[in-house]
């Protein structure tokens, strides 16, 4: 039986909601950030490593979904929750004009069907920005079935619009969720948000989550669909959620994802979104990621006939390869030496190159500088934050 409480004043609900709402949110608690997340501030990392802090809430909580993970499905008894628009618009308002929170992240479970809880949310989400002028970042979710008029609406107001393909194929969304159709409601909600986003007086970039470790499916099926929407739909990025059962869910007993191949995933896509890797070219063991290196490094160790290579006349492609350099430092090492050769390891360290990586694949004006092994296996062991130089 499901209850529906509605005596609950705001900023009790806020708390509920918005703690509710963290059970989509990735890398939670530690991947993407150091900073904790509270009830309904959350985190997020931007493609350059800046954090800002969203206010993360549902609309409401009342579900006719029943997917097998989740702590809003419809089978499970407990309260539920929903805020009128203009209420969870001025209360995000109140936390912006406070300080507290920098931009807005709306989600909603699916009361009576997607089309009338995208429009509360809608509404929502039009008064922040006309009513109350909100000019700062707004990610804002489509509900799977949700009619493409009501996405073209929210591609005016919003800067992020995504929606949750959960599974990377439709055999494994069937041990996910009884109620949602891979093709005929979660890939067809991501095109049609495609061709909306599109066109040029839309200010929306795109993204989407699957989640990770409770249908069996394997990293390598992952990064394959991936690698295509990134190819197909210009994804600005792929969230990898590691499955973490909730209590009185039919995946209670299911065992948790480790957040480590959470954060591998992770890697491996930033390798196909801006590596010019291709998926086929990852290490995969059973069609796992190897836990113990990052993809980089594993492909490096796999690799050793492309090794080593001059940094003084590798091209901008070719630098990527090298675990230690990333965007930045490929960049800056073609910059740096327009003017003058690269002499050795201090010269690199300026530019912002992992050297303790880096300098077992490379040569710097024809001359090699190896770690020790001992070394090298210390190096390799260290687990890489995300958003350290690949
Ligand atoms: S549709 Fe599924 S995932 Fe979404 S809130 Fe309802 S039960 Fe949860």
């Amino acid at each position: 039986m499901v209850y529906i409480s509605k005596r609950l004043d705001s900023a009790s609900k806020l708390k509920i909601l918005g703690g509710l709402s963290r059970f989509d949110a990735c890398g939670y608690p530690g991947i993407f950030s150091e900073e904790k997340a509270s009830s309904f501030i959350y985190p997020a990392v931007g493609e350059k490593g800046r954090i800002s802090r969203l206010f993360k809430v549902l609309q409401t909580n009342i579900c006719e979904g029943n997917c097998f993970y989740c702590a809003n499905r419809k089978d499970r008894n407990f309260p539920r929750y929903s805020f009128k628009p203009e209420e969870l618009a001025r209360l995000f308002m109140e936390e912006y004009k406070k300080g507290s929170v920098d931009g807005l992240f709306l989600s909603s479970a699916i009361f009576r069907d997607a089309n009338y809880s995208q429009e509360r949310m809608q509404e929502t989400l039009k008064l922040v920005r006309k009513r109350y002028s909100f000019p700062g970042y707004i990610h804002f979710k489509i509900l799977p079935g949700a009619d493409r008029k009501l996405i073209e609406e929210a591609a005016k107001f919003a800067d992020r619009l995504s929606i949750n393909l959960e599974a990377p194929k439709e055999r494994y969304l069937v041990k996910l969720s009884p109620t949602k159709n891979f093709y005929h409601q979660l890939l067809k909600g991501l095109s049609d948000i495609f061709y909306v986003v599109r066109k040029k007086d839309v200010r929306a970039g795109i993204t989407t989550q699957l989640v990770v470790g409770a249908a069996g499916e394997s990293d390598q099926e992952i990064l394959k669909l991936s690698h295509q929407l990134y190819q197909n739909y210009g994804l600005r990025r792929i969230y990898y959620k590691s499955f973490s059962p909730v209590e009185e869910t039919p995946l209670e007993d299911t065992r948790p994802c480790p957040l480590l191949r959470e954060l591998r995933l992770y890697q491996a896509g930033f390798l196909l979104k801006y590596y010019f890797f291709k998926p086929e070219e990852l290490r995969f063991k059973k069609g796992n990621l190897p836990l113990n290196n990052d993809p980089k490094l594993a492909w490096a160790f796999a690799h050793q006939e492309f090794f080593p290579i001059e940094i003084n006349k590798s091209d901008y492609r070719e630098l990527l390869r090298v675990p230690g350099i990333g965007r930045i430092g490929a960049k800056k090492i073609i910059e740096v030496r327009k003017k003058a050769k690269l002499k050795d390891l201090t010269d690199l360290r300026r530019l912002k190159v992992m050297v303790r990586k880096a300098r077992n694949f490379i040569t710097i004006a024809g001359k090699f500088f190896p770690t020790k092994q001992r070394e090298d296996r210390r190096v390799n062991e260290r687990q890489l934050f995300l958003w350290e130089e690949l």
